[in-house]
């Protein structure tokens, strides 16, 4: 599923956020965002994801053009995002967080409650089971029964990714993901990302953590107000002297 984002425009009141953005990435790719703060790299993760609709310009997913598809539609087209600052139920465990992320199910109309009960129950059975066997993947077994708000910022950033594996992704836009994230939790993160996209899950990475980036992605991207600036092999593009005045003078 190549994801194609085509001459995207947002502007917030009088200011162009987004002034044309164009970038592909193939299915399975692993790819790389950065740029200096306010770049528009979040609200470019927005617009894909529906959160935003933008002013001008496209995003298509595989064959389908997803303008005006609702974030939830976009989800079950196998296009995920996670948020810069995690939005995790607090007070729920870090199991049942996982368990809300799961795609609309026969068990939440009326109608299935009353007439399917035992599909509702076998259905509850496989997101339980789905939610145990992606703690044991990202190593959460021993918060999986804390509330999600006394989780460790780089453990909250682990449930945000689990949240999206919740949906059978394809593609995962992960925003920050080693923000504020201890350097021993970032190794074991970009572990975890390297296994997933092993197994063919495409992952677009803004990141600020240049080094952590570096090591991950074989191919970058460099946004600086509103627009791509650079992309290519990160250690070309972070030679580009444009970039380096952008991105380290910014
Ligand atoms: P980045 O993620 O690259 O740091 P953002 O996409 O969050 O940048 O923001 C880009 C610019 O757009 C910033 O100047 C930010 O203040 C502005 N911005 C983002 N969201 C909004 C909004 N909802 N309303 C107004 N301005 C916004
Ligand atoms: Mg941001």
């Amino acid at each position: 599923m190549t994801l194609a984002i085509r001459n995207i425009r947002v502007a917030f009141g009088g200011f162009q956020a987004l002034d044309g953005v164009t970038l592909s990435m193939a299915a399975g790719d692993l790819v790389g965002l950065i740029g200096p703060n306010g770049a528009g790299k979040s609200t470019l993760f927005s617009v894909v994801s529906g959160f935003i609709a933008p002013d001008s310009g496209e995003v298509r997913f595989g064959d389908a053009p997803l303008d005006g598809l609702s974030p939830s539609a976009r989800a079950r087209t196998g296009l995920l995002r996670t948020f810069q600052v995690p939005r995790e139920f607090s007070h729920l465990s870090v199991r049942d967080n996982l368990r809300a992320a799961a795609p609309g199910q026969v068990g939440e109309g009326l109608v299935g409650l009353f007439f399917r009960p035992g599909e509702v129950a076998r259905q509850e059975r496989a997101v339980t089971e789905k939610a145990d066997a992606i703690i044991a993947f990202l190593k959460l077994d021993r918060v999986a029964d804390v509330p999600a708000g006394r989780l460790s910022g780089g453990q909250k950033k682990l449930l945000e990714l689990g949240r999206a594996l919740m949906v059978e992704p394809r593609t995962i836009l992960l925003d920050e993901p080693f923000a504020g994230v201890n350097p021993v939790l970032i190794a074991e993160i970009v572990e975890r990302i390297r296994e997933l996209n092993a197994r063919g899950i495409g992952f677009l990475v803004i990141e600020h953590d240049l080094q952590a980036l570096t090591r991950l992605v074989p191919v970058l991207h460099v946004m600086d107000r509103g627009r791509i600036l650079a992309s290519g092999d990160p250690a070309a593009v972070l030679d580009d002297p444009g970039v380096r005045a952008a991105y380290l003078g910014g």
